[in-house]
């Protein structure tokens, strides 16, 4: 190491900043306009902006680059803070964001930079390291699932640079600048090498981790219905089989709304939306979480019950049923009611043809008069 000059490096890594920068930039933000991706690209900013003020160790400067670099520093790490919490959808006021630098920057202007290029470090080292670890901690914990991996691997990088920064701001304490342990761990050129691999690894695993975040969305809409939030058809067969294997018994039920169309042509489709988003949560309020709730077509919605038999289908759908009327109640909408159609699964048999019992119900339950209960095969 003895052979790197820091300024060189220093150098280097403002270019690395700034390249890895633009790249993020460019290929990240531009095409998903995130905010946290926003966030990611004022950090490395900030980062490489202190980088370069730390160029004027050494001249005449430095008595305001010292406190200004070490500002720029916090504030790039205040702002990684704030991108991976941005990506957790629970972003952070913007003060929270602005203390830490300007604290920084009182306490290494008071010190005295003038003299002393590490003047500050003693409150920027553990501050860097906190405002880090608490991104990685975010990271670890992100409520954003689906993207596990990637986001443990970006978490990694944080703590890993936390924990450096923690040990160097103990190293500065205990040995003090100029102590030649201090400067060859944790002095300028082993911490520029540092900071540029974790840099650049967190980059690279955000916009990796910007990518499964984009599929996991299309996943989502692909299999969901944006009026009700409930799973469409696709893949219902799919799913249906996985829940009922190995299950003993189950019922699956067809509902659909009674003279649907007379409440848009009176109503108006907007109420008639609202209409269904009653129906949806009607249906998902009253069963288990383990129940499949699906919206089959316009108005129809498919229940899939395993372990349940025929009777406590029955009282689910009374339970629906109530939980309709209760909810257009208290939304000022029309009154609707609903039928089902309910068949047992026998043992072995495919989940559509179970599913066309159901729907044959439904049709009995519609041709006897309406807002009931049919059940396939009893008298
Ligand atoms: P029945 O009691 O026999 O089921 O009569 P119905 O009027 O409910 O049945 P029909 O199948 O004739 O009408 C279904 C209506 O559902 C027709 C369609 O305009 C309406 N519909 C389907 N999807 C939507 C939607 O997303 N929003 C609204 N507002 N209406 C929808
Ligand atoms: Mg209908
Ligand atoms: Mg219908």
């Amino acid at each position: 190491m003895d052979q790197l000059d820091p300024t060189s490096l220093r150098f280097e890594l403002g270019i690395v900043l700034a390249t890895t920068l633009a790249l993020f930039y460019g290929v990240v933000y531009r095409t998903t306009r995130s905010s946290y991706a926003l966030f990611w690209c004022l950090a490395l900013l900030s980062l490489a902006a202190g980088t370069m003020l730390f160029l004027g160790d050494g001249t005449d400067a430095q008595r305001w680059t010292t406190p200004l670099g070490n500002a720029f520093t916090a504030l790039g790490a205040a702002l990684v803070w704030r991108a991976a919490r941005t990506l957790d959808r629970r972003p952070l006021p913007r003060w929270r964001v602005v203390v830490a630098p300007l604290v920084i920057l009182v306490a290494s202007a008071l010190d005295s930079p003038a003299t002393d290029p590490w003047a500050g470090s003693w409150l920027l080292f553990p501050l860097v390291s906190v405002l880090v670890g608490l991104a990685a901690a975010t990271m670890w914990s992100a409520r954003t699932d689906d993207v596990g991996r990637l986001r443990r691997v970006t978490a990694l990088a944080g703590w890993l640079m936390s924990a450096f920064y923690l040990a160097r701001a103990t190293a500065l304490l205990v040995w003090g600048a100029d102590d030649d342990r201090f400067t060859v761990v944790f002095g300028t050129v082993p911490s520029t090498v540092v900071l540029t691999v974790m840099l650049v690894s967190a980059t690279f695993s955000m916009s990796a981790l910007t990518n499964e975040l984009q599929a996991a969305d299309l996943r989502h809409a692909a299999s969901h219905d944006p009026l009700t939030g409930l799973l469409n058809r696709n893949g219902l067969d799919r799913r249906a089989a996985t829940m009922l294997r190995g299950v003993r018994q189950s019922v699956v039920v067809m509902a659909d709304l009674d003279h649907f169309k007379q409440v848009n042509d009176t109503h108006g489709h907007l109420v008639g939306d609202r209409v269904l988003v009653a129906f949806a949560a009607a249906c998902r309020d009253t069963l288990r979480s383990t129940d499949l709730v699906v919206r089959y077509g316009g108005e129809e919605i498919v229940l899939v019950l395993p372990g349940a038999s025929t009777t406590a289908a029955r009282g689910a759908a009374a339970m629906v049923r109530e939980r309709l009327a209760d909810l257009a109640r208290s939304a000022g909408l029309p009154p609707v009611t609903a039928s089902f159609g309910v068949a047992e699964v026998a043992p072995g048999e495919a989940f559509d043809h179970a599913l066309r019992r159901a729907d044959a119900a439904l049709y009995r339950a519609k041709a006897a008069g309406r807002d009931r209960v049919v059940v396939d095969g009893a008298a």
